[in-house]
Formats: C-alpha cells, sequence, structure tokens
C-alpha cells in the first residue's frame, strides 16, 4: 500500500507513468509521484502516512487520541484531584496528567 503526500490518498498499486528516462510511480489520484510506502495501524488495520514516530507506536492518531482520552477518564474516575497531583509528584510517567503538576 501506498500514501500520496500530496492529495492523502490511499492506494494499492502506484500509477506508472513512462518518462523517456524510465518508469515513474505516481498516485493514481493526482499523478504526482510525492508518494511513499503506507503503513497498518496496529489497532483499527487502517492504512496510514508513516508518521515519524511509528516505529514507537504503530498506532494511528485516531487511535492514539482514543486511548488517551479512555485511559485518562479511567484514572479521572478513580484518582481524585488530591490524589493525581500526587501520583504526578511521585513522576511516574503521567505526561497525560500534566495540568495536575503543582
Ligand atoms: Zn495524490
Ligand atoms: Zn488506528
Amino acid at each position: 500500500m501506498y500514501y500520496c503526500d500530496n492529495c492523502e490518498t490511499i492506494f494499492e498499486d502506484p500509477y506508472i507513468i513512462r518518462e523517456d528516462w524510465g518508469d515513474n510511480y505516481c498516485c493514481p489520484n493526482c499523478e504526482t509521484d510525492c508518494i511513499s510506502d503506507a503503513v497498518k495501524c496496529k489497532l483499527c488495520g487502517d492504512y496510514m502516512a508513516a508518521r515519524e514516530d511509528y516505529c514507537r507506536e504503530k498506532v494511528c492518531e485516531e487511535c492514539e487520541t482514543d486511548l488517551k482520552d479512555r485511559f485518562k477518564e479511567l484514572v479521572e474516575d478513580e484518582f481524585d484531584e488530591k490524589e493525581l497531583k500526587a501520583l504526578y509528584g511521585i513522576n511516574y510517567d503521567l505526561s497525560l496528567f500534566e495540568e495536575y503538576s503543582e
């Protein structure tokens, strides 16, 4: 699968334009050659452009936002503000909860 940086289309096979110097692999939608490999989100399975931090997360932006939101809700249900501030003070990796830093 490929991703077009120009029109953001995901497609299976590049459109090949034959030039004097050889084959040019292009986007079938907009016919530019700004294409790169698409990668699969390990949660929803959707193809997406490879993100800069993809090696670390392997999760698309929508899934990442959803995960963070749900995790945050769960933790906020369980702990009150004072406890969250204390947790943050313990310096666990709580970058999601920066608002509780004092
Ligand atoms: Zn395109
Ligand atoms: Zn996803």
